[in-house]
């Protein structure tokens, strides 16, 4: 590397470590910035695609990832009416072997924070940066007046509440999405799909979720993330009618949910997601990147939102590496990321009205049309390739390699990938 740079990064989610990372190993100077007074995982569980894996993998944090989190294979939704399947999504209908993890939100925080904790990175907390001044150089400024800095590069990896991008004169606010969901992160009970998402139906009002997400940590026990949908405007009204009204509800579009509807006993335990759409036009310049959520948001239905942010942060990395001119580095950061980013929110801005919103149309299309389609290929083949994240190849811009799934066990902590890494060669050509 011709230059070493200092750069602080706001926020120490995904995105925000695993650009730590990435940057530290390449000799630079990093400092992370967060607000909270203890670095910590917000939320339940979340699935990670073969494109978030394969950074983790290039990050030499395959292993123990995949030894916490809860191998996926298919998506499957039912309409709970008529009990017929009108979502079936298989990673193996493509070649090449991808799966999904399904992990707890502390596994994958976890396994960043520990692995920069080994690299001795610096991480500050109580951190809240507010804005930036930039000149020859960027001085991050706290909510409370403190400068820090200077610094060659800042990364906001802020999540979507950013305020940092404004200073890229980007004044949009996520926009809410009408649905958002009850989340909780509860044991796990049999008789559901250990390898699967499964999701329970009625028209695009209503719907319930398992996902198995393995543990937090080696030593926990398996867990499971339940969602629930429902308008974030109406959650007061729900809580007001009362906890067992609402667990009605729920074993009433799937009576087996008993056995985790059984596990709460309070509202307290049901976290409430509210989602919000935004994409950055240019998320680069004036010696600011942004990365992640801060960059792109959007509803968790299609599952990218996490493994955006590690390929966000794969990117910047390799665009730094390319160049010792940071303007041309940040411009070739945006230019790698702006088509997947793109086409993925479009996809997920787009689809998610047939699984949240009021709409009688959609869900109707859904049961009959995309339900029967969804069995001639390459319809098949592409539900998988948009669900793996790899509908346009992400990794070639970016100077990465997808994971060589094929040599993978049976369970997530059997197998055995090989590593990717840069310059690796796929294993299977994509479809
Ligand atoms: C319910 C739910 C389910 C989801 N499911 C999935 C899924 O299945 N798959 C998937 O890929 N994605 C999923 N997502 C999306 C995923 O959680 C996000 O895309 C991901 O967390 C983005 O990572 P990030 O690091 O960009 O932002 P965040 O995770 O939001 O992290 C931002 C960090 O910055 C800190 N911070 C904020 N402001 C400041 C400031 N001013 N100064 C310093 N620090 C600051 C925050 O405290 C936080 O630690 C889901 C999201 C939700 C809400």
């Amino acid at each position: 590397m011709d230059k070493a740079y200092e750069i602080a990064i706001a926020g120490a989610g995904p995105a925000g470590l695993a650009a730590a990372l990435y940057l530290e190993r390449a000799g630079h100077k990093v400092t992370v910035f967060e607000r909270f007074d203890e670095p910590k995982p917000v939320g339940s569980g979340l699935m990670l695609q073969p494109t978030g894996l394969s950074v983790l993998a290039d990050l030499g944090l395959l292993d123990e990832i995949l030894s916490l989190g809860s191998r996926i294979e298919r998506l499957h939704g039912t309409d709970a009416k008529s009990g017929r399947t009108v979502l079936d999504v298989r990673y193996g209908a493509r070649r090449g072997r991808r799966f999904g993890l399904a992990v707890h939100r502390a596994a994958l925080f976890g396994v960043l924070y520990r692995a920069a904790r080994r690299a001795d990175i610096r991480i500050e907390t109580n951190v809240e940066i507010d804005t930036l001044e930039t000149g020859e150089r960027a001085r991050p400024v706290c909510a409370n007046g403190r400068r820090l800095g200077p610094f060659d590069l800042v990364v906001d990896a802020s999540g979507a509440r950013s305020r940092l991008r404004h200073c890229l004169g980007d004044t949009a606010v996520p926009r809410p999405l009408t649905y958002g969901a009850f989340w909780a992160s509860l044991g796990w009970r049999d008789g559901f799909g250990e390898k699967a998402l499964l999701q329970r139906y009625d028209k695009a009002s209503i719907m319930v979720g398992v996902l198995p997400i393995g543990r937090p940590d080696p030593g926990a026990r398996a867990m499971a993330a339940f969602f629930w949908s429902l308008k974030p405007a109406e959650a007061e009204q729900v809580r007001a009618e009362g906890l067992e009204a609402w667990k009605a509800k729920v074993v009433s579009v799937w009576p087996e949910c008993e056995a985790f509807t059984s596990q709460i006993d309070s509202f307290e335990h049901l976290a409430l997601a509210r989602y919000g759409h935004h994409t950055m036009r240019l998320p680069a310049g004036r010696r600011l990147a942004v990365i992640g959520d801060a960059a792109h948001s959007t509803s968790p239905q299609l599952g990218q939102g996490a493994n955006m942010a590690l390929l966000d942060a794969a990117a910047l990395s390799h665009a730094l590496a390319r160049t010792s001119d940071i303007d041309e580095a940040l411009e070739s950061y945006a230019r790698a990321r702006r088509w997947h980013v793109r086409v993925f929110q479009a996809l997920s801005l787009s689809l998610t009205p047939f699984y949240q919103s009021d709409s009688v149309v959609l869900p109707f299309v859904r049961d009959r049309l995309v339900a029967a389609l969804g069995k001639i290929p390459p319809v098949p083949q592409f539900l998988a390739a948009m669900v793996a994240g790899t509908v346009i190849d992400p990794f070639r811009p970016i100077g990465l390699a997808e994971s060589q799934w094929a040599l993978a066990g049976s369970s997530a902590t059997d197998r055995m990938p090989l590593p990717a890494g840069r310059r690796a060669a796929a294993a299977d050509s994509p479809d």
